[in-house]
């Protein structure tokens, strides 16, 4: 305890009484973190504009044993991703990314593989054409979930193994996967989706964040994801995610693909 230095990206910065700013944090080395800035709202704080959400810095956090909320003692700024901010549809992305991590985890489980995939993620969305943006967020939320614990099968059923062969195939969140006609059951509930999707998707799972270029998702396919994986999400989550995290995905499912 003390001070300690870590990489951290804001997941979310709020008022804290007239002058000071409270911070969810995600850090490489101590996971989630909820900090104090002092004074970081004053005129010519020392914290200037680092603690805006999606920001990636370097941070100084004198931390206290026991407490739930540590101090910011310094921080200086490794990305701000200003292209991100300057375009609507990247930033609500990126924006999405960190709520999710946000609502996701809970407390100090320090994942370094956990801080390195958004990092991977807000850079591939500051550098990628806004109507890829989805294939990037899409992509993340598939490794949190990895993350977290769970990986749905989108390449072969889950039941007999055997692969995905009919243009139209069943996805049950509860099953956490395809499941095949032969093994389906007239009671339970489906949701219908393209093969191409579930490859789309099942290439998703397989590859990491700087290698997605060659990926692109037909507004179909978006549309398709877009139901599947938050019902898969909340199937499985629960609570922890308010679907209004995904709402914004609606608007991006109509954009051009580039
Ligand atoms: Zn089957």
């Amino acid at each position: 305890m003390g001070l300690v230095k870590s990489e951290g990206i804001v997941l979310k910065a709020g008022r804290l009484r007239e002058t000071s700013k409270i911070v969810n944090l995600y850090t490489d080395r101590f996971g989630k973190l909820t900090v104090v800035a002092k004074g970081a709202l004053k005129p010519g704080s020392r914290f200037g504009a680092d603690l805006e959400v999606c920001n990636h810095i370097l941070a100084v956090i004198y931390r206290r044993e026991g407490k739930e909320i540590d101090y910011l003692s310094s921080t200086d700024i490794l990305n701000d991703f200003p292209k991100t901010k300057a375009e609507l549809p990247k930033w609500t992305a990126a924006c999405g990314a960190c709520e999710l991590v946000d609502k996701a985890t809970s407390g100090e489980e320090a994942q370094a593989q956990l801080f390195a995939s958004l990092l991977g993620t807000l850079k591939g969305i500051e550098y990628s054409t806004s109507g890829r943006v989805a294939v990037h967020f899409w992509h993340f939320v598939l490794r949190l979930l990895e993350i977290l614990g769970y990986r749905p099968d989108f390449s072969s059923c889950v039941k007999c193994r055997k692969r995905a062969e009919e243009d139209e195939v069943l996805f049950s969140a509860a099953d956490g996967g395809l499941v095949c006609r032969n093994c389906s059951i007239e009671a339970e509930f489906y949701h219908k989706l393209s093969r191409s999707t579930a490859g789309k998707v099942s290439l998703l799972q397989k590859r990491r964040s700087e290698n997605l270029f060659r990926i692109n998702l037909t507004r179909s396919e978006k549309e398709e994801i877009r139901r599947v994986l938050p019902a898969f999400w909340k199937y499985h989550l629960g609570d922890k995610l308010d679907l209004k995290s995904f709402e914004f995905m609606e608007k991006m499912a109509g954009d051009r693909v580039r």
